[in-house]
């Protein structure tokens, strides 16, 4: 084993991670995939799987179904993607960022005939464009709608109760299939209550796990609507690993052993706090954050938040602005001198743009705390110090408020 502290000189003390994903994972979530390797075929990690799926559920307020999958966002996007379309069917996307894109891009390379509709990067998708391009689909072709929760690259969030009040009123069949990979274990997801029908999820945001796992909880009107989708292939199919006689069918082979151990101790954490506060720890600590951006942001200088109304503003994310090549000159401060690591702008400008420079991220997402999340904002502040980034003063006493209110 390589001691990290020869491969990275700089600050000594606990680093810190503070991009949308991979995010902090718990001690006590590594603590619990420390062991020897368990036996799969019975026992303990067998025993453990019928609560598991319950739980797992319970997190997405969902009364249907979950498959699980071995993989990252990505394979949860094409496995839903998979399940609900066959070659030649239509889909309508809802953008808000480059995620929105990035599944949409999925979709038409797997032969889905792809409508996006393109709401930019830094507003909400609209619920009157989407029942506008319902109704224009005469003949029903559209099998489904796919809106990104909140869009880890731009940090809207989409309101999902709307857009499935706009299909309904549309009088359209289509299923609501929402990503929720930034925003699950973090922001209000009510999915039985918000109607959607199919929710993708991932191991290594608000669910506090190293990436590796994925998921895609299905209303049964979906697992119905599945019957017939052409492009579900085994491994990908979620008929199997929803209603699985054996443990493998569960994961289309060998278990991921370890990741389930750290799943069954986060998902113990989030019961043990509670799932509406952690939304509204996760509430608190995004206000905190955005009223440091608003502090610093004012008087002209360049600083600001990618999105204007803080009720679309995701809680686990924010995507913000420095003008001047500022953002990109305090992330690397901060890495080096602090040993704070903060999100990349993504989506915002190509990298060979100097605006690329400009953008940045910082993350507030699963096992994070006051601490943590005003030390990076102290740290920031540092950083604009050490910079001369013209900024606001008062950032950290407007955080604090933000906090205690
Ligand atoms: C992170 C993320 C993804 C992609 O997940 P990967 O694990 O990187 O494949 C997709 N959608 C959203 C909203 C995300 O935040």
């Amino acid at each position: 084993m390589t001691d990290r502290s020869s491969q990275t000189p700089g600050p000594s003390g606990r680093t810190y991670l503070a991009i949308p994903g991979p995010s902090v994972v718990p001690d006590r979530v590594l603590s619990a995939m420390h062991r020897p390797s368990p036996n799969i075929y019975a026992g303990e990690l067998v025993d453990m799987m019928p609560a598991m799926v319950a739980d797992l559920k319970r997190v997405a307020l969902c009364s249907g179904h979950v498959a699980i999958y071995i993989a990252n966002g990505h394979g949860a996007w094409e496995a839903s993607i998979a399940n609900m379309f066959s070659r030649g069917d239509r889909a309508l996307v809802a953008a808000t960022g480059r995620f929105g894109l990035g599944w949409a891009d999925a979709a038409a390379r797997m032969g889905v005939d792809v409508e996006v509709l393109d709401f930019g990067r830094s507003a909400p998708a609209e619920p009157a464009r989407i029942a506008e391009a319902l109704d224009a689909d005469r003949d029903r072709r559209i099998r489904a709608v796919l809106v990104t929760h909140v869009d880890t690259a731009s940090g809207v969030r989409n309101d999902v109760a709307a857009i499935r009040a706009a299909i309904d009123a549309a009088g359209h069949p289509a299923l609501l299939a929402v990503d929720a990979i930034a925003s699950l274990g973090c922001d209000e997801m009510r999915m039985d209550e918000w109607g959607i029908d199919v929710l993708v999820g991932a191991s290594q945001k608000g669910l506090m796990l190293p990436p590796g796992l994925s998921f895609v909880w299905l209303s049964d009107k979906a697992l119905e609507a599945s019957r017939t989708a052409g492009l579900a292939t085994p491994y990908w199919d979620w008929k199997p690993r929803t209603a699985a006689a054996e443990f493998y069918q569960l994961f289309g082979g060998t278990a991921p052993t370890h990741h389930l151990y750290g799943l069954r101790t986060a998902l113990d954490m989030i019961a043990e706090e509670g799932l509406e506060q952690v939304w509204a720890r996760h509430r608190r600590l995004a206000r905190a954050v955005w009223a440091a951006f608003d502090a610093w942001g004012v008087e002209g200088h360049p600083i600001g938040l990618n999105v204007r109304d803080p009720a679309h503003r995701g809680h686990s994310v924010t995507a913000a602005r420095i003008g001047d090549g500022g953002g990109g000159r305090l992330r690397r401060w901060l890495e080096t001198e602090a040993g704070v690591t903060l999100g990349i702008g993504l989506g915002m400008a190509l990298p060979t743009e100097p605006a690329y420079q400009d953008f940045l991220r910082v993350a507030h997402m699963g096992h994070v705390n006051a601490h943590m999340t005003l030390g990076v904002l102290a740290t920031m502040d540092a950083g604009m110090r050490a910079l001369a980034i013209p900024h606001g003063e008062g950032a950290l006493a407007a955080a604090a408020d933000a906090l205690a209110g």
